[in-house]
């Protein structure tokens, strides 16, 4: 069955009617960190061999009426001006971060305690660090990383010790909502969690509907880089390359059926152009 059909489907169907679906009021983007790798051919294997990249870790809040979701949390609030940074994989890539989530959610007048969900791409570092802000939201993540996570080590030392962090980070949520695939978060097509495994075995992304932006696909890391998306090249750390392929497929089909713009949190150079809290989206 193809995605098409899928969007235009009866009660079953998870994903939003483009023509039907509810509306969020405001996507906010805040800064969750910005790290430099000492080899971009992790992200692009058999190029940029030795070549030092950097990246952006980008976090979103969305709002819908008195209700708000944050998508992923970033670097930990503990790196904040550590000259050192924070680091995931101490080889391969160090963090940093300039500004915290709770001073960002200030701007407009948040405080962490007011987010009722916490929702999250994956579970790698940059993007749970601050998870322990948020003991009283409801965490959603898809039940395959969750239950990745706890699973007994493997062979690839490097997935182990970004298992063992995962399950640090994310300590013991009072609230957690495992999530077998797509998931309408409110119920009205406004708010989507997409199914996009690959990167990790339970890696999602997130449709969002807006009144005057449209339809907007938060990636995960369903891709790190635009050139990437558009050759569908596969980081040698994602855990299923026929699946991280599959899935940029179904994010590009989604791209064309809700005439979506699609954020990629990695590229920094991209992301340094949007929008930034206290501005938004609407
Ligand atoms: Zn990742």
């Amino acid at each position: 069955m193809s995605l098409d059909s899928t969007v235009t489907a009866g009660a079953d169907s998870k994903l939003p009617d483009p023509a039907r679906a509810g509306f969020a009021d405001k996507l906010y983007r805040l800064d969750g960190g910005h790290s430099l790798a000492n080899d971009e051919s992790v992200w692009t294997p058999g190029e940029n061999v030795g070549r030092s990249i950097a990246f952006s870790s980008t976090c979103w809040l969305i709002e819908r009426g008195n209700q708000r979701l944050l998508w992923d949390t970033g670097v930990p609030e503990s790196a904040l001006n550590d000259p050192k940074g924070w680091s995931t994989l101490p080889k391969l890539i160090v963090y940093h971060l300039d500004k915290t989530l709770t001073d960002q959610l200030v701007e407009i007048e948040l405080k962490p305690a007011d987010i009722a969900y916490v929702a999250i791409s994956h579970t790698h570092g940059d993007h749970i660090g601050n998870m322990a802000l948020f003991q009283n939201s409801t965490v959603l993540i898809q039940r395959a990383e969750y239950e990745w996570i706890s699973s007994p080590d493997g062979a690839d030392d490097n997935v182990n010790q970004l298992k063992a962090l995962a399950r640090k980070l994310m300590g013991a949520p009072k609230h957690l909502r495992l999530l077998d695939g797509d998931t309408d978060v409110f119920g009205d097509g406004s708010v989507t969690l997409i199914s996009t495994p690959g990167h990790t075995p339970g890696s999602q992304s997130l449709l969002v509907h807006l009144k005057n932006s449209g339809f907007i696909i938060l990636s995960g890391d369903v891709v790190h880089l635009e050139e990437n998306f558009e050759r569908d090249t596969v980081p040698s750390l994602n855990t299923d390359k026929a699946a991280s392929i599959a899935s940029m497929e179904r994010v590009r089909r989604m791209i064309s059926t809700y005439n979506a713009k699609f954020f990629i949190n990695h590229d920094k150079a991209e992301t340094d152009k949007l929008k930034l809290i206290p501005a938004f989206y609407d």
